[in-house]
């Protein structure tokens, strides 16, 4: 299927030398592109996080390095893995780095991707489906839609230094009327207060959707003032959602209702 799919859509190959930066969507392994799958079936070495889904890399004969962190084990130095791109496909190597999401939101895939270009070496993007829109669709909920926002703001919860985001959180909370939020779940508590203080309301809906597009998928329905005790409670992988739309989730939610 995969020289039909490739001839069909005309793909460029995964040549000698080349990195191919690809995303591989938030779990349900169905989500990966057309181009992932290219790479999937060309790749001589794959490097890999921890998001992406086993069926994903079983699909390919390559040699496959693990690069990510698990539970309790320390991740891999940022600096460590694009040295290591750099290496493998200055030796002539056909390179895929498979990450969670798309590569480019809060995924790190810029530094890969500005190491590889100073390093002169030749690279493509091949974007994914992202936790905070494939993830929140897995839920039913739209991330943007008519009658609640027209606008959408995606933030990260922590920095580089594991605290929460220093930003201008009443400047976030006029921004836009929908909130998602990623790697925020251990900061739910501080963001609600903070929002709150804003100006926003302690009844406005809010949801937590763990193990996204997973099939140990959950959601957590809640409001702003309880979103801090409920994602105490909830699985570590979880993206935050704030926002009028969240009420849509009631009539549209699916997955649940769908053939195996
Ligand atoms: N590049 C990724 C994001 C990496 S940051 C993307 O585009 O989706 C890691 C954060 O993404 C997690 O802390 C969590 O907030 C979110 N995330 C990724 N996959 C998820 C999933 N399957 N379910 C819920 N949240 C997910």
């Amino acid at each position: 299927m995969q020289n039909d799919l490739a001839a069909a859509l005309k793909l460029p190959s995964l040549e000698k030398g080349w990195v191919w930066l690809v995303g591989a969507g938030p779990g349900d392994p169905g989500l990966i592109t057309a181009l992932g799958l290219q790479a999937l079936a060309q790749a001589d070495v794959i490097l890999y996080d921890a998001l992406v889904d086993e069926a994903l890399l079983t699909l390919s004969k390559a040699e496959k390095i693990y690069a990510g962190k698990r539970a309790g084990v320390r991740s891999c130095k940022q600096d460590e893995i694009s040295d290591l791109l750099v290496k493998l496909a200055k030796e002539g190597r056909r390179v895929l780095r498979l990450k969670g999401g798309d590569p480019f939101v809060f995924g790190r895939g810029g530094e890969e991707a500005q190491a590889l270009a100073r390093a002169g070496v030749p690279f493509r993007i091949v974007p994914g489906v992202t936790a905070g829109i494939g993830g929140l669709a897995y839920a039913g909920i739209p991330v943007t839609h008519r009658d609640t926002n027209h606008a959408v703001t995606f933030i990260t919860g922590h920095g580089i230094d594991g605290k929460l985001t220093k930003m201008d959180w009443a400047a976030v909370s006029r921004g836009a009327p929908t909130l998602v939020l990623y790697m925020a779940r251990k900061f739910a508590g501080e963001i609600s207060e903070k929002l709150l203080a804003a100006g926003r309301g302690k009844d406005d809906a809010a949801a937590i959707v763990a193990n996204a597009a997973r099939a140990d998928q959950q959601v957590i329905v809640t409001t702003l003032g309880e979103l801090g005790a409920a994602a105490e409670n909830a699985p570590s992988l979880a993206i935050m959602v704030i926002g009028e739309n969240v009420r849509l989730a009631e009539e549209l939610s699916w997955l649940a209702k769908t053939a195996p």
